[in-house]
């Protein structure tokens, strides 16, 4: 594929976003399936001169479909969705219940736990008991079609960093909006990624990669104020207000050039360091999600290191880590030597 070496900026929409540099080959679908063979590209990372914003190369929406294939292994997490929970209600007072909300890509985890009649879901894909419980407020749709006005607040729950055109999508959700509505949303921080999990930082479901001040500009230039951040850890979880006022985009490109290259450089230093540690002796693999799939591409040494898997969680079993020939069964590990967690291998070794 030649490379089209300067692209349009998702945030700011000039056309200067700059071909940075291309991951390994790394599954389109990063979960464990059925197939043996399946498609495999490297993720082209792109940054823009004028505002800094990373993303990925152009895909289309037929090719963004497939990076989710047919089933989800997104994790229930409800004890941080309740703190979250508390963190919004408290933000309105108390009269979060009463106000006119829609939720954006909240088809598998919503936010909210029961029916409301002033809360509204928007998404492309819904699990049939959220379609079930939400009735006629779960709308399947692009929320490119949406149709609504009045909102008082939109929630997006790590969505925005798999859209398309979030610069179009955060210009809807001011149209929406009440004069004096708000946005919740939550993103990954690319900034904890390179530091903690490197390998998890950059593949094909995520086409922009958010720092707090990338996230800051796609609001700021549509019409939006900082309200509240609530975190900025591992995930950035903030609230924008619709303002009138016109606020100044921060061009990040130096800083965030500079997060490039040391990610760049760790995952240079890790894979000389397996080199290393990994040359003979082959091992049982313990878990076999999205995190151990993107290792094993991400440092290829261990494609022929690994001899099956195991992991705890039924749905896995008799199906194949994507892009190998490793296939995972549901055991749970006993104390051989031989077999090794490598999510907790590497949290000891970055
Ligand atoms: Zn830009």
């Amino acid at each position: 594929m030649k490379i089209n070496m300067i692209i349009k900026c998702r945030v700011c929409n000039t056309k200067n976003s700059k071909f940075y540099y291309s991951t390994n080959s790394l599954p389109e679908y990063i979960w464990p399936t059925k197939k043996i063979k399946i498609s495999k590209s490297s993720c082209k990372v792109f940054i823009c001169k004028k505002c800094g914003h990373i993303q990925l190369q152009n895909f289309t929406y037929k090719k963004i479909t497939k990076f989710y294939g047919s089933q989800s292994f997104v994790i229930n997490n409800s004890y941080k969705m309740d703190i979250r929970r508390k963190k919004i209600i408290k933000l309105f007072e108390n009269k979060f219940f009463e106000k006119k909300g829609i939720e954006i890509g909240g088809g598998v985890n919503p936010f909210a736990k029961n029916f409301n009649k002033n809360y509204y879901i928007v998404d492309t894909r819904f699990e049939q008991n959220i379609k079930k419980k939400f009735k006629k407020n779960a709308l399947s749709m692009k929320f490119e079609n949406f149709k609504g006005k009045n909102f008082d607040y939109a929630i997006l729950l790590h969505t925005l960093e798999h859209i398309k055109n979030p610069s179009q999508i955060v210009k809807k959700i001011n149209k929406i909006l009440s004069p004096e509505g708000r946005v919740i949303v939550e993103v990954p921080n690319f900034f904890y990624d390179i530091k903690f999990k490197p390998y998890y930082s950059i593949f094909h479901q995520h086409l922009s990669m958010f720092s707090l001040d990338t996230l800051k500009n796609v609001f700021f230039i549509n019409g939006f104020k900082l309200q509240k951040i609530f975190t900025s850890k591992e995930n950035i979880f903030i609230c924008f207000k619709k303002t009138k006022k016109k606020i100044l985009i921060k061009n990040c490109y130096n800083k965030n050039k500079i997060a490039l290259e040391y990610l760049k450089n760790k995952m240079h230093k890790i894979n000389g360091f397996l080199k290393n540690k990994f040359h003979k002796n082959k091992f049982i693999l313990q878990g076999a999600g999205g995190s151990s799939s993107l290792i094993i591409h991400n440092f290829s040494l261990f494609l022929n290191k690994i001899e099956f898997a195991l992991d705890k969680d039924p749905k896995k079993s008799n199906l194949y880590i994507p892009g190998t020939n490793i296939k995972i069964f549901n055991k749970k590990s006993n104390k051989e030597i031989k077999i090794i967690n490598l999510v907790k291998y590497f949290k000891s070794i970055i």
